[in-house]
């Protein structure tokens, strides 16, 4: 096994030029979510060269490949690794040589460094595949921004032997993480992400003139109301000790100082870690929308947008996937994290089939306080992540007593 892991450690170090290249040219040409045709045919055209064997056009730009070794190892089941490949509408402010050349649109959540480092995992894998104890299935989705592109691909088959030949036995993914020094891996056994839902809700009554305001029903002191009362839904209806956000982030009503309007519209986002506590606080907003909305004299319309689930570790996965990122990085270098973060995440999606892990991997320069953080208009993956994230990716495929 270790003389495999050098010629990993060899492979990844030789690759790595190639590599930083592949990244500056995809942070070049970033796209949102179903619309990665560049990365798409960048993934295609790599793994054709390397001999990698893919499927494409799932759910729009997916690509799918996968690498058999010979034997009995090529009839078990696979393990997943998973990128993403979408973009964010952000115009980019970084002043890089290798800057977005597509007005407002930005990698701006590193997923040009996913792909990369799953390029790089393929393109090890495929030099060192006699040694897989396991086929490997590359998994490069569109659209995690928003688009839901893992729960498509999952739809399609991409977990069964419909998609890549291969069933699969597990899935491993990785996110580059500027707030974690380089040389480190964070995770969490239980829930890393939240479950992110959306909420809108529109308050309409009678409006008329601001200075006869007994003949309205005034939406707009409706709605400053309940952004108000929601604030108990959290600390007041959900045990303290389950984390939860409900953030009301947009209110959009009336259009002159001498009119109340008729309508009211409010928005926001629903954050939680576990399925009593995401019904609850829901129940509760929905519930205290209609009772305020009453009080008033106010009509209400409540809607829900369901979004990502919670991003649940596997328990025994998990702890190898710790065990082995310690042994490439060193010790104290992977970071077991004491609670979850309350981001969302769609590969979320294939933990819901299979055991699955996700772990942040460190971008934080040495020396340096802060980093960028992800969707802002500075942010940049950093390429000194790029060699950890495909070694590491190379150590989950080449463990053979994981899942299945
Ligand atoms: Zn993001
Ligand atoms: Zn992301």
């Amino acid at each position: 096994m270790n003389d495999v892991l050098e010629q990993v450690e060899t492979l990844t170090r030789e690759a790595l030029p190639e590599l930083v290249a592949l990244r500056h040219d995809l942070h070049a040409h970033p796209q949102l979510g179903y619309e990665e045709t560049y990365a798409s045919a960048l993934v295609q055209r790599e793994l054709k060269a390397m001999g990698v064997a893919f499927e494409s056009g799932l759910a729009e730009t997916g690509v799918v490949g996968w690498i058999t070794p010979d034997g009995e190892a090529g009839r078990r089941d696979a393990i997943g690794l998973r990128a993403d490949m979408d973009a964010l509408p952000i115009e980019e402010q970084t002043g890089l040589p290798y800057a977005s050349q597509h007005p407002g649109r930005m990698h701006a959540c590193g997923h040009d460094g996913h792909t990369t480092v799953l390029l790089g995992a393929a393109r090890v894998l495929q030099q060192v595949r006699r040694a897989l104890p396991r086929p490997v299935k590359l998994v490069f989705q569109p659209a995690e921004e928003g688009g839901g592109g893992a729960d498509r691909l999952v739809k399609a088959g991409v977990l069964t032997d419909k998609v890549g030949r291969h069933h699969v036995a597990c899935m491993f993914g990785l996110h580059g993480w500027p707030r974690l020094p380089l040389g480190q891996v964070a995770t969490r056994v239980g829930p890393l992400l939240a479950a992110t839902d959306n909420v809108f809700i529109t308050l309409s009554g009678p409006g008329g003139h601001a200075a006869f305001p007994h003949v309205t029903a005034d939406p707009v002191v409706c709605a400053a109301q309940l952004v108000t009362a929601l604030q108990a839904v959290v600390s007041r209806m959900v045990s303290p000790t389950r984390p939860a956000v409900l953030s009301i982030t947009t209110v959009h009503g009336g259009d002159a100082e001498n009119v109340i309007p008729d309508r009211v519209a409010l928005s926001g986002t629903v954050r939680t870690t576990d399925g009593d506590t995401r019904r609850t606080v829901i129940e509760r907003a929905d519930h205290t929308a209609k009772q305020v909305a009453a009080a008033h004299g106010c009509g209400v319309e409540f809607r829900l947008e369901m979004g990502y689930p919670v991003t649940q570790n596997d328990a025994a996965y998990t702890r190898r996937v710790m065990r082995m990122a310690e042994g490439l990085l060193g010790e104290g270098r992977a970071v077991e994290l004491p609670e979850p973060v309350m981001g969302g995440e769609d590969f979320s999606y294939y933990g819901r089939h299979v055991p699955a892990c996700f772990v942040f991997l460190g971008m934080r320069p040495a020396g340096k306080g802060t980093a960028a953080d992800l969707h802002t208009p500075a942010f940049d993956f950093n390429d000194d992540a790029i060699g950890a994230g495909v070694e590491l990716m190379c150590r989950a495929a080449l463990d053979g007593d994981a899942h299945g």
